[in-house]
């Protein structure tokens, strides 16, 4: 063979080579789209978590508990409505977390991360802290702030897959929330950890659920907000999930998808 030839013929490899690798991008890509394609559909049922991935929790926390410091005069022992939210937050995270493991009753859990806050500045008081204790469980569901397009994107998933809510929270509360800031038509089952008797990430929670929506674990999909409740639950129960992430919490989990806006859901579902 001449070099000419040759020369000729490494050409022709290479731009044969170069076809075929295009050829193989292009199948990629379209198999790809495929099966994105087979994914948007193979989803009927979307369990939504509440507080925090579409009621604005920190929000309507913070206007209750100001309330009530100015309902009780509060700033006679305590600085500021801050300083009392700081604190009451702190204290409410570590009792709610002993609630969540079935260590403390939440007729208990009511009252007791009123009571430790109103300690921290000196008020030893246990029927003030039932008070408040009772005032925030019947005014914070009224409140009704909203994760930013919680309406917009129910109204999108809603002509498209079945919605559903699965909820840590107190029966009372949650459908109180439902009602008053107007989300409760979006759903067709709602049930809180007070229903099944099991809280997220329990299995038992996320099985009890999918049985009265009548849901297939491969048609459906968990979204919320709660790497360790919402995520890594259903993850272990054997579904889909999205984790609703606004501040970019750092983390070593593989959720299905991740989003730090709700409108991003239309790009998943
Ligand atoms: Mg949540």
């Amino acid at each position: 063979m001449s070099s000419c030839n040759h020369y000729i013929d490494n050409q022709q490899k290479s731009s044969e080579e170069v076809c075929s690798n295009n050829l193989n991008l292009k199948s990629l890509s379209l198999l790809r789209y495929f099966n994105l394609f087979l994914m948007k559909q193979t989803y009927k049922h979307i369990f939504w978590d509440l507080d925090r991935t579409l009621w604005d929790f920190e929000q309507n926390m913070r206007i209750t508990l100001k309330d009530i410091f100015e309902n009780h005069n509060l700033k006679k022992a305590i600085p500021s409505p801050d300083h009392f939210i700081d604190t009451f937050v702190e204290h409410n995270n570590k009792l709610w977390a002993s609630y969540q493991r079935g260590a403390m009753k939440k007729e208990v859990l009511r009252f007791k991360r009123f009571e430790v806050t109103l300690k921290d500045y000196g008020i030893r008081d246990k029927v003030l802290a039932e008070v408040i204790g009772d005032e925030y469980i019947n005014e914070s569901p009224k409140k009704t702030a909203l994760i930013p397009h919680s309406i917009e994107i129910l109204d999108y998933l809603h002509s498209k897959y079945k919605l559903h809510i699965i909820t840590n929270g107190f029966n009372e509360v949650q459908f109180t929330k439902l009602k008053l800031c107007g989300i409760e038509k979006y759903f067709d089952k709602v049930v809180t950890s007070e229903i099944s008797g099991y809280h997220k990430p329990r299995s038992e929670a996320f099985g009890y659920t999918l049985a009265s929506a009548n849901a297939k674990k491969q048609e459906s999909i968990m979204i919320g907000d709660d790497i360790e409740a919402d995520i890594i639950g259903a993850q272990r129960f054997g579904i889909n999930q999205v984790y609703f992430n606004p501040s970019g919490t750092p983390h070593n989990e593989k959720p299905t998808h991740e989003i730090d806006n709700l409108l991003d859901l239309k790009k998943i579902l």
